[in-house]
């Protein structure tokens, strides 16, 4: 290998995007470092493989351990006020991150999408719009591939779903769209408070040509120049390069500028924050320059992604949901008001809390629901927002959670598993939970036919 250790730039944190920065450089003909605070990272066998030469320092971080370093390109996972990273920025590094790289090596324009909730929906509809729509599309970023790994020739249009990480360590973007689709509160304990992750998010717009607002949402308003070119998307009356709803033929239908397009019904995913993501990717696809008509069939077959207020199955007349996405408190809002209209919900939450107050959760679900099953460390601050208000259990597995949901709900009831938590005190992650979600109601029917 050509590859010979480099003190200078380090690439800080082996995951996936690690990785995909190394795999970068190297390509470009740099010189790297790796580092990892952990002693076994993902993906250390594949780098050792690729990279044989390449000098790779794992376990705890000393403080003193990049000062020297020019250039610290700090993996999304993180925290910049890692005291390592600290002490190398006052001894003069620049820390940065893969998007950087990525703004300078991408040669086609680049759809950024960010926000607290639905990136990953509405990153996942553009990209399959402009599938549709015969443009040579590559989507990714936080979502799947990471952004360096999407970068080819014949690329003509790049779709990203960027984090408030990765976005709080780029220094510029020039994206040809950019949207903050919505912010309510996540991730606190990283960022600190509302005001640092708001600016976080906002960086997605520095540079941008053209910019997608949420009307229904003042804080997704960017501070950007006149000329750059505005669209809308909200839940009330469209506008002129405003998506919006509109009655017609006796139903709601979605428009841009008063003209019906398609019934909301054909949606094929449900609940009204998914018709504000479905708005929200027409918006972006049209700055994009995408066609209507493509953009409109797509709507019309996308079936939602998994673990994202996906059904289940019933049982018994219960219908079950697994939103295990659904990872803070204003995505299980969402999600509640969301399945409302299909039954009284019992919802299964909790995990490891974000910092953010669960009063709004157990608000929303006081108003419309039957009750809650809690599992993990969050469970007894879930009950005390709920106060007495609704049934309360708490259990200790997703199977008893189940089990116990089951018991709480009524004929015509919905359970709805929306943990508002991160999952790594008793899961793998998201999906891990989710799948053990699914797994519990298919026992539930095993259960179930072995006691009739
Ligand atoms: P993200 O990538 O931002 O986590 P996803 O598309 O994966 O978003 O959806 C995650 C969860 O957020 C969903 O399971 C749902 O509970 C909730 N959600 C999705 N879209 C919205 C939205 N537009 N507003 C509020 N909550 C949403």
């Amino acid at each position: 290998s050509i590859i010979a250790s480099d003190n200078r730039r380090v690439i800080v944190g082996l995951g996936s995007t690690g990785l995909s920065v190394a795999r970068h450089l190297a390509r470009n003909g740099h010189t790297f470092s790796v580092a990892d605070s952990r002693t076994q990272p993902p993906n250390v066998d594949a780098f050792r493989r690729e990279f044989p030469d390449a000098d790779l320092a794992l376990g705890p971080f000393a403080e003193d351990q990049f000062v020297g370093a020019s250039e610290l390109i700090v993996n999304p996972g993180i925290p910049l006020s890692t005291p390592a990273l600290i002490a190398a920025k006052e001894a003069g590094a620049i820390l940065t991150g893969d998007i950087d790289y990525f703004h300078r090596a991408a040669k086609a324009p680049v759809v950024a999408i960010t926000g607290s909730n639905g990136k990953s929906t509405v990153t996942t509809l553009l990209g399959e719009m402009a599938k549709a729509a015969a443009v040579q599309v590559a989507v990714g970023g936080n979502l799947g591939t990471p952004a360096l790994d999407l970068l080819g020739d014949g690329v003509e249009l790049y779709v990203l779903e960027l984090s408030s990480f990765q976005l709080e360590r780029c220094a510029n973007l020039g994206a040809e769209v950019a949207t903050v689709l919505n912010i309510s509160a996540d991730h606190l304990d990283h960022h600190g408070d509302m005001v640092a992750y708001h600016q976080a998010k906002h960086r997605i717009f520095q540079g941008c040509k053209k910019a997608v607002i949420n009307r229904d949402e003042p804080l997704s308003n960017p501070l950007v120049p006149e000329e750059v070119e505005k669209w809308y998307f909200r839940q009330g009356g469209s506008d002129f390069r405003c998506f919006g709803l509109e009655e017609h033929d006796g139903e709601i239908w979605i428009a841009l500028a008063r003209e019906p397009l398609m019934p909301v019904r054909q949606l094929k995913i449900a609940g009204g924050h998914n018709t504000a993501n479905a708005l929200a990717a027409l918006a972006l696809g049209a700055a994009a320059g995408l066609e209507l008509a493509p953009m409109l069939s797509v709507l019309q077959s996308f079936t939602g992604l998994s673990h994202r207020c996906e059904f289940v199955a019933d049982r018994g007349g219960v219908s079950y949901y697994n939103d295990s996405k659904g990872t803070n408190v204003g995505a299980a809002v969402a999600a509640i008001k969301g399945l409302a209209d299909k039954g009284r919900v019992v919802l299964i939450a909790g995990g490891q809390a974000k910092g953010a107050s669960f009063e709004p959760l157990a608000d929303c679900l006081v108003a419309t629901g039957r009750g809650a099953v809690l599992i993990g460390e969050a469970a007894a601050d879930i009950e005390t927002a709920i106060a007495g208000r609704l049934p309360v259990s708490l259990q200790s597995s997703m199977a008893a959670a189940v089990a116990a949901a089951a018991d709480m709900a009524e004929a015509g009831d919905v359970v709805l598993l929306s943990p508002a938590c991160a999952s790594f005190d008793m899961f793998e992650g998201y999906s891990d939970r989710g799948n053990q979600f699914c797994q519990a109601v298919e026992n539930l029917a095993v259960e179930n036919r072995g006691g009739a």
